[in-house]
């Protein structure tokens, strides 16, 4: 995109994945931005997050699809750079242990599952050959996908918002009108704090809970989840560590890893891969994936007249389309500056 002259004042509130990459697109772009964050970077969602790019738990699929293409090229170009920016390109193994449904399902031509245009876009992707599946799975797609360390990007995301103008400030906001008090445009990336922040009942939690391991020699990340299972097989090669999943609990609260939960993560994950079973636990984390029906990623004006990009909702694929969708929050901004927003959504 072309930079603008005219500037505006920006206020985005959340500083997680979504926020600090639609922050980046805003001041990129040469608007002076201020994020408003309740927590620090490494005490949200995001910075629990596995780190995969595959479109998984997030709706509506068409647009989720084409954010999460224009982020694979984004973060493949940021994997050139790893130690700077957290990304980097693993090999791995998408699989299914049923034949239908789910992100790794086994879609024939890939249609069913509505990711028909992530696997034309990704590089190399491929079916998996028989020899190539743990026991257990029926099918699967094998593909050299982005990964990132979150806590590093984050960190790196941080210092990129800054070195473009960007300023992060830690504070909680009682409402979007509050935020937008002295500004042309509010963007609303407060994941599930949009509850209580729009509010939107459609907001809630699936809670994920997972296990860091001391990484026994895997090179490649492997998930195995099933549409709507609550629990699922993955291991995702980081550099602090194996992370072993994990869970999707809808509506569960509590950020409290569950010593139970996480000997059964690593039980399951190790009748696949035995060399688990004697792995020295790192460390526990649990998160809870912003969830909603669809993605809310529109415009709307606030009851004080400011307009207001809304930018949450992005349950378990926060990470996979950060920049597709900051790169439209950039464009709704735009439209409004030029008048020609706020559409109702
Ligand atoms: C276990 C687990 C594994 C996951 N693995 C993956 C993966 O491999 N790939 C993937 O794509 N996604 C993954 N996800 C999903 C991903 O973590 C989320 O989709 C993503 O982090 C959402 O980002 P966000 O910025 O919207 O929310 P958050 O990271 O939760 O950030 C919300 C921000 O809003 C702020 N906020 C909220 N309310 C207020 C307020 N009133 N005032 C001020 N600030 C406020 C918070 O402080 C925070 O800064 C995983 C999630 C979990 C739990």
């Amino acid at each position: 995109m072309t930079s603008n002259t005219d500037d505006l004042d920006v206020r985005v509130v959340g500083g997680g994945v979504i926020g600090l990459t639609s922050a980046i697109a805003l001041a990129e772009d040469g608007h002076r931005v201020r994020v408003l964050s309740r927590d620090a970077a490494d005490g949200t969602t995001s910075a629990v997050a596995g780190g995969l790019c595959w479109p998984y738990r997030i709706q509506p699929y068409e647009r989720a699809v084409a954010w999460a293409v224009r982020s694979f090229q984004v973060l493949t170009d940021l994997a050139r750079r790893p130690e700077e920016t957290g990304a980097r390109m693993v090999m791995g193994t998408m699989t299914a242990t049923t034949g239908g449904g789910g992100a790794a399902a086994d879609a024939g031509d890939g249609v069913e599952d509505g990711l028909a245009a992530w696997y034309a876009a990704v590089p190399g992707l491929r079916r998996a050959r028989a020899e190539e599946l743990p026991e257990g799975s029926a099918s699967g797609w094998r593909a050299r996908t982005p990964l990132v360390d979150m806590p590093a990007h984050l960190r790196y995301l941080e210092r990129r918002l800054t070195a473009a103008g960007g300023v992060i400030e830690r504070a909680e906001v009682a409402s979007l009108e509050e935020a937008g008090a002295s500004a042309d445009v509010v963007v609303n990336c407060s994941g599930l704090g949009a509850r209580e922040l729009v509010p939107d009942p459609g907001v809630h939690p699936v809670q994920g809970q997972l296990v860091v391991v001391e990484n026994p020699g895997i090179e490649e990340w492997y998930v195995s989840a099933d549409s709507g299972a609550t629990d699922t097989t993955y291991l995702l090669p980081q550099p602090y560590g194996l992370v072993v999943g994990g869970t999707a609990r809808e509506n569960a609260w509590s950020t409290e890893p569950d010593p139970a939960v996480a000997e059964a993560i690593v039980a399951r994950a190790a009748r696949r891969f035995p060399e688990l079973t004697r792995a020295r636990v790192l460390a526990h984390k649990v998160g809870l994936r912003p969830a909603r029906p669809a993605v809310r990623l529109a415009v709307e004006r606030l009851s004080g007249g400011v307009p207001c990009v809304h930018n949450y909702g992005h349950g378990g694929g926060g990470v996979t389309v950060a920049w597709g969708c900051a790169d439209e929050v950039l464009r709704m901004a735009r439209e409004v500056q030029e008048g020609r927003g706020p559409a109702h959504r």
